[in-house]
């Protein structure tokens, strides 16, 4: 299969040296990556800014903002049989991004923000028979926001993980993470490596291929 994998975060300018983020690490989307080429599928992978060596046999696509990873997700989609979108993607970014960086007057800036564009609902509307793969990083009721988002994003398989446990989530090498599909079943994975994830995920996509 063409499998076309996004990871990390996305980084929303404020002004030359700052900006809006969050604390994804990459680990789950490389590992994804890294994990589908061994499996023998053809990978490419669109990354925000990490800290990871570009996994062997896959072609990468390095992007800062959400724009410009929605840009590389469209110009890849006709290509791919599949879209895993493991990214944290920023959900704001500033209306306006200063040119200079802004001084520290004494008085406190007020940033606007803006919500960014949704990847997935964007290239979920032309999906055809892609399969496409969304996560859904939560601290709350994770199924629950999981199944919302499934059904939102109109995606074949969500991987839901509850982010405020030490073990799961961010910047750690094991995960825990439910998988959701559009058939209502849900399988509860218990903790394992990030790469056991994504072995248990990429052979999920191979099977569901298979029967389509
Ligand atoms: O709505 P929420 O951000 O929790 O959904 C998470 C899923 O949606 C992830 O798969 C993420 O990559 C994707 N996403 C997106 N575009 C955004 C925000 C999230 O495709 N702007």
């Amino acid at each position: 299969m063409k499998i076309l994998v996004t990871a990390g975060p996305t980084r929303e300018p404020i002004d030359p040296v700052r900006f809006i983020s969050n604390r994804s690490s990459g680990k789950m989307g490389y590992a994804l990556a890294r994990v589908a080429a061994g499996m023998g599928h053809e990978v490419r992978l669109v990354s925000g800014p990490v800290c990871l060596a570009a996994p062997e046999n896959v072609r990468v696509f390095n992007v800062l903002t959400a724009e410009e990873m929605l840009a590389a997700v469209t110009a890849n989609m006709k290509w791919c049989h599949v879209l895993i979108m493991a990214a944290a993607v920023c959900d704001w970014r500033p209306v306006k991004v200063s040119r200079t960086k802004i001084k520290k007057t004494g008085e406190v800036p007020s940033i606007a923000i803006e919500q960014t564009p949704d990847i997935l609902t964007t290239v979920s509307a032309r999906k055809g028979r892609r399969v496409i793969v969304g996560f859904a990083a939560e601290t709350g009721d994770p199924i629950a926001e999981a199944a919302r988002k499934l059904s939102a994003k109109k995606l074949d398989l969500i991987v839901a993980n509850d982010v405020s446990r030490a073990d799961a989530g961010f910047e750690t090498d094991t995960n825990r993470v439910s998988l959701l599909d559009c058939a209502g079943v849900v399988r509860h994975l218990p903790l394992m490596s990030k790469d056991a994830v994504a072995g248990k995920i990429i052979s999920w996509i191979e099977q569901t291929r298979s029967t389509v």
